[in-house]
């Protein structure tokens, strides 16, 4: 069965969202729920996919392959996008076979699993990487990780429509900025890329500052067609992607109990975090109004925590 493009337009409320920190700092805040789209496919990671749907279904491709961890909320979209759209889907995954809720997803909505290795997994970008896989899957279009680059970008742009529809119903007739998690930075480019310089878009960095994400956002971005991808990166990983604390946990707990907004510690509850910190130390003028982004990353929100648990430094 060739990927047919599904006809759906996501929608994702936008919420007030407030806190005592955001109160006593004069700052408004708004929620965009993309954790809330749908009741399988979550958060930014369906945006990053909607144009390699696209052009999958212009080829006529026979589905989807792609790779990612057995906790990548990008192959838990894929998959479900494969589930809720009816077509077939392939992930090549990271090192030895492992059971995770998101591993237990993929598999009950239908995706068919490989896994590679380290030194398999290391071996992606090598020449003649898809070769076999191509052969086992003829017909399949490959998924660049993590759904990035300029289509990954692209899909993210409509977050700004999404946002800006709902923005009348929030008695808001303007905001200051988009304040959102980073990764590989494909989401903010495509916000960036949407906004043309029109607002700023701040990005709380879930990774080590060192992983090349201006570079990578300024080449999406000059690749879109805008000669400035200038945005603002702030620190906001607490000492390394996936590494989880305390202090960061009871934050995520408190922030829950106070707003009902639900939280996972590897993104969204950092970029919460940093944001308290910068609206905490006087970074936003009293009276601003910015629109976080809910990425969504929900479905490994157990797991993440069952590790940190194991690894005995919680309580
Ligand atoms: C992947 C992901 C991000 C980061 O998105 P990028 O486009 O790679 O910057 C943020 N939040 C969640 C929940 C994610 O799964």
């Amino acid at each position: 069965m060739p990927v047919v493009l599904p006809e759906w337009t996501p929608d994702a409320p936008l919420q007030p969202l407030g806190f005592d920190w955001s109160a006593a700092a004069g700052i408004e805040l708004a929620v965009l729920r993309l954790d809330l789209i749908d009741p399988l496919i979550s958060g930014n990671k369906w945006f990053k996919l909607t144009h390699h749907l696209q052009a999958a279904a212009a080829a006529s491709a026979e589905g989807l392959i792609s790779l990612g961890g057995a906790h990548s909320n990008h192959l838990h979209a894929l998959a479900a996008a494969g589930r809720r759209f009816g077509f077939a889907t392939v992930g090549l995954l990271r090192g030895e076979p492992q059971d995770t809720p998101t591993v237990r997803d993929l598999q009950a909505f239908g995706m068919h699993l490989h896994w590679l290795g380290y030194g398999g997994y290391r071996a992606r970008h090598r020449a003649g990487f898809w070769e076999p896989w191509q052969a086992l899957y003829p017909g399949f279009s490959a998924v660049p990780e993590g759904g990035g680059g300029l289509p990954g970008a692209l899909g993210c742009a409509a977050l700004l429509t999404l946002a800006r529809r709902q923005l009348a119903g929030l008695g808001w007739a303007d905001y200051d900025g988009w304040w959102l998690a980073v990764g590989t930075g494909t989401t903010l480019a495509g916000l960036l890329l949407a906004e043309a310089g029109a607002h700023p878009v701040y990005g709380a960095l879930a990774v080590p500052a060192d992983h090349g994400v201006q570079q990578q956002v300024q080449a999406i971005v000059q690749a879109g067609g805008l000669a400035d991808g200038s945005c603002r990166l702030l620190e906001a990983c607490r000492g390394g992607f996936a590494a989880v604390d305390d202090e960061l946990l009871e934050f995520i707990f408190a922030s829950e109990a106070a707003s009902g907004l639900p939280l996972e510690p590897l993104y969204t509850g950092k970029a919460l975090m940093a944001l308290r910190r910068q609206v905490e130390a006087g970074y936003f003028a009293r009276g601003s109004r910015l629109l976080f982004v809910h990425t969504g990353g929900l479905q490994g929100r157990t797991a993440a925590l069952q590790r940190y648990q194991q690894a005995g430094r919680l309580d």
